[in-house]
């Protein structure tokens, strides 16, 4: 199913043209228009699902083989030292374009890039909520 107004749709499908690293039947990894570091790269289902809550199990599976695969050749042939595996559901998560979406980021010594959060504290209150939903 495809989204007619999907910005990700339209560059999975090869409507609109982008730097392509890989391709199959059923998924399109591309770099980032606007990197956070050198080989920022998207890995993008050609069906369109807007998040992590609707993409299926199986396909989720296999976008991960894809990204392990594009990662360790962006690691490899860009001399990375590490590389984030980053993917945003819903705008309070930084999600701006609502077709589900992997970053590959590599990421180099020194590279000064701030993706990190203020640890916090795990309360008894929040632990005993949330190990009650499971
Ligand atoms: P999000 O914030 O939704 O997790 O990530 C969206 C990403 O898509 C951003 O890193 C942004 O730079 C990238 N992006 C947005 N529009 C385009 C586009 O038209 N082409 C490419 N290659 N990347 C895009
Ligand atoms: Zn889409």
């Amino acid at each position: 199913m495809k989204d007619c107004n999907c910005i990700f749709c339209k560059i999975a499908s090869g409507e609109i043209p982008s730097a392509t690293l890989y391709e199959d039947d059923e998924f399109r990894v591309i770099l980032d228009l606007n990197p956070a570091a050198k080989g920022h790269a998207l890995v993008l289902p050609k069906e369109h699902y807007a998040n992590l809550f609707e993409i299926p199990e199986d396909v989720l599976g296999r976008a991960a083989g894809v990204a392990k695969k594009v990662a360790a050749k962006l690691r490899e042939g860009l001399h990375a030292s590490g590389l984030n595996l980053l993917q945003n559901n819903g705008t309070s998560a930084g999600q701006t374009v609502f077709h589900f979406h992997m970053h590959l980021i590599p990421r180099y010594d020194n590279d000064a890039l701030g993706i990190a959060w203020k640890p916090g504290k795990l309360t008894d209150q929040d632990r005993d909520e949330i190990l009650s939903l499971f």
